[in-house]
């Protein structure tokens, strides 16, 4: 019997956590993690390496052509050949990926590569508009929230962690901005689906979230990890 491909959209703000949360309900379902904020990452690094002014939507959608965006198994990043995994995550980055994310030609090139991915095999897909416009009829949709200050701190100690230098303060600037960008633009902006299952992690630990996440898995498909 052929097996079902089944989807799961995993969206919410930024520094939510949905990307921890993704990469282990995947493993431990077998599914393909794939990371779609990454992909708007990859776009506006090769944006701003090429000398291009990532608010000016004229210079940035000239590489929409032939660019190539690769998520690789063991989590790195490859955008037109290039290993982009650690640039993407500086704060040159993080600070003007929203513009690039709102310009709506760079966003259907995209959407279209993450529709063929989730065509393919079983995933679990974050981002901001996943179960909006990416994959509307994916078989969970969870949206994933936390207070702004919860995330700040978790997302300035991950970048700590990673070896990236920033402040406590511009760690939440720029997760306050990207936010406002991220829901306030008018294609495909940041929002709940109506059919998602909404889940506060502010005080929740890893495990409980990913268990959370893995009950609704099952009461919606059925489907189990095998832990
Ligand atoms: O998930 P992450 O925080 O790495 O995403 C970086 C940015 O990419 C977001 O702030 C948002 O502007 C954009 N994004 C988006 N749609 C997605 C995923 C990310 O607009 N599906």
């Amino acid at each position: 019997m052929e097996e079902k491909i089944i989807s799961v959209a995993i969206d919410g703000p930024a520094a939510a956590g949905k990307s921890t949360v993704a990469k282990r309900v995947a493993k431990l379902l077998g599914f393909t993690y794939i990371d779609t904020g990454a992909m708007y990452r990859a776009f506006t690094y090769a944006v701003i390496k090429k000398g291009l002014d990532p608010k000016v939507e004229s210079q940035a959608i000239t590489l929409i052509e032939g660019m190539t965006i690769e998520l690789e198994d063991d989590g790195r990043v490859i955008c037109n050949g290039e290993d982009v995994s650690k640039p993407i995550r500086e704060p040159l980055v993080s600070g003007n990926v929203s513009y690039i994310a709102a310009m709506k030609p760079i966003r259907l090139a995209l959407v279209e590569m993450q529709r063929a991915m989730a065509n393919k095999k079983s995933v679990v897909m974050d981002g901001r508009d996943i179960g909006t416009y990416v994959l509307p009829d994916a078989n969970v949709k969870i949206f994933q929230i936390a207070s702004v200050e919860t995330r700040a701190i978790r997302r300035y100690e991950e970048n700590l962690s990673k070896g990236i230098n920033t402040s406590l303060e511009e760690v939440e600037e720029d997760v306050r901005k990207r936010d406002y960008i991220d829901s306030h633009r008018d294609f495909a902006p940041l929002k709940p689906a109506s059919d998602s299952v909404l889940i506060d992690t502010s005080y929740m630990d890893i495990d409980q979230v990913v268990d959370a996440v893995l009950k609704v898995i099952k009461d919606k498909t059925g489907v189990e990890a095998c832990h």
